[in-house]
């Protein structure tokens, strides 16, 4: 009596294709809204820590001078909060999952020669266009105080 009660869908489940898959002898396939991880373009980071500053778990680490994001994937909980601040936009969630491991070791992105380059260069101008600003209102000031000390 049990096995007629489920006949039906059984028969029906014969002429459908599995609901299963094969993996990992196929690749999987991820629904639509799964999270996966974060991914960086590490030559669009401007260094700003504002990613590691909202991470909830306190997973990640900057270094500006040196050009290099930091993350351990262990501590990630993949709730998008850095993708979501990061003002350049080169965070990202890529489907899949990372492969299993055995060391808690973190993940370091370095950026390339060329981009390490071109922010030193960017650095450099920086500094030099504040100095310049900084002589200009030295000598303004100095200026305005020589008048001044005339006129007295
Ligand atoms: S996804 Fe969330 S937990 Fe993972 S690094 Fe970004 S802010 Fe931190
Ligand atoms: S928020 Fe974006 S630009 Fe700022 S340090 Fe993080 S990854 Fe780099």
């Amino acid at each position: 009596m049990g096995i007629m009660k489920y006949a039906p869908s059984a028969l029906a489940n014969m002429f459908k294709p599995p609901v299963t898959t094969s993996y990992p002898y196929e690749p999987a396939v991820y629904p639509e809204r799964s999270r996966g991880h974060i991914e960086i373009e590490i030559d669009e980071c401007i260094g700003c820590g504002l990613c590691v500053r909202c991470c909830p778990s306190n997973t990640l680490s900057v270094d500006k001078i040196k050009g290099t994001w930091t993350i351990d994937r262990f501590d990630c909980i993949a709730c998008g909060y850095c993708v979501e601040k990061c003002p350049k936009k080169c965070l990202y969630m890529k489907q899949g999952y990372q492969e299993p491991g055995a060391d808690k070791t973190p993940v370091t992105y370095t950026k390339s020669p060329e981009q390490l380059k071109k922010d030193e260069e960017q650095r450099k101008a920086l500094a030099a266009k504040a100095a310049a600003a900084k002589a200009a209102a030295e000598a303004k000031k100095k200026a305005e105080a020589e008048a001044k000390s005339k006129e007295e």
